[in-house]
């Protein structure tokens, strides 16, 4: 309660979000800290993290909070936790080695327009430095420590022209946005034709419909249903893929098998990508 209060009056003042960024920079460097010295035994061969480039025959593992476990089991969603998540010396996750893979397999992003919605901080400064990469966020005071130049934008009404973009990057959103089917419209709308979207979400292959209440504003209610506190879904793999093609998208998905040249970089188990073209 006095967490909150608190919070509310930091965030009507201009301290909020630095404090929020040097406080996630600072347990950032901590958590490095530690990690470098835990895996010091288990450097060598076996998983590379294609950022850093360090290798470790184990990568640090990832356990979803408590209150979110039992519905992520339950429904056996793939949600980026389990074993050899994180790069113990750069902090690099899972799902953003792959997207990189993913980018760098496809074509190289070299002077490309890229808008990424609610940046990840590694992929953003590996972009940032060969490509044009405007960011934004709903929230985008969040992400100020990321990229100081980032903008308030609204994935369901973006302020770009149609054909604006090469790359459009929303690293699990999806799942957290109420209007999907409308978020999906408008990054077709503002990709260039034969552009590509990265659109990787949680998902389960293992039930029969998308389990989703959009409305709902109970984080409690959220994590026991969704398995995580903000988000209002989870996508069952095909009704996934038919969304994005209802957009105007050709979707295909590449299964875990597929990613196999991938799996020394230490992705997640089981996940397969979405190649997604405009
Ligand atoms: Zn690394």
């Amino acid at each position: 309660m006095i967490k909150s209060i608190l919070k509310q009056i930091l965030r009507t003042t201009n301290f909020y979000y630095p404090l929020q960024g040097s406080y996630t920079r600072i347990i950032a460097n901590l958590r490095k800290r530690n990690l470098k010295k835990k895996f010091e035994p288990f450097k060598g061969s076996g998983f590379t993290c294609n950022f850093c480039g360090s290798s470790y025959s184990k990568f640090e593992s990832w356990d979803p909070p408590g209150a979110d476990a039992e519905a992520l089991a339950r429904n056996k969603v793939l949600s980026g936790y389990g074993e050899n998540i994180i790069c113990p010396n750069c902090l690099s996750t899972a799902r953003e080695r792959l997207v990189r893979l993913m980018i760098e397999k496809s074509e190289f992003p070299e002077k490309k327009k890229i808008l990424f919605l609610a940046p990840e901080e590694k992929l953003y400064r590996w972009l940032a430095g060969q490509a044009e990469v405007i960011s934004g966020d709903l929230e985008p005071g969040f992400y100020r420590f990321i990229d100081p130049q980032i903008r308030h934008s609204d994935a369901t009404a973006l302020e770009f022209g149609n054909g604006t973009f090469d790359l459009v990057i929303a690293n699990h959103i999806m799942e957290h946005i109420p209007n999907d089917r409308l978020a999906m419209r408008e990054i077709f709308r503002v990709l260039k034709t034969g552009g590509r979207a990265i659109l990787q979400v949680p998902f389960s292959a293992h039930i029969n419909n998308t389990i989703e209440e959009p409305a709902i504003k109970d984080p409690a209610k959220q994590s026991a249903l969704f398995g995580q506190k903000d988000h209002v879904r989870i996508y069952q793999l095909h009704d996934y893929i038919l969304r994005l093609q209802a957009a105007g998208f050709q979707v295909k998905y590449l299964t875990d098998e597929e990613l196999s040249d991938f799996h020394h970089y230490a992705i997640q188990k089981g996940e397969g990508f979405f190649s997604i073209v405009k």
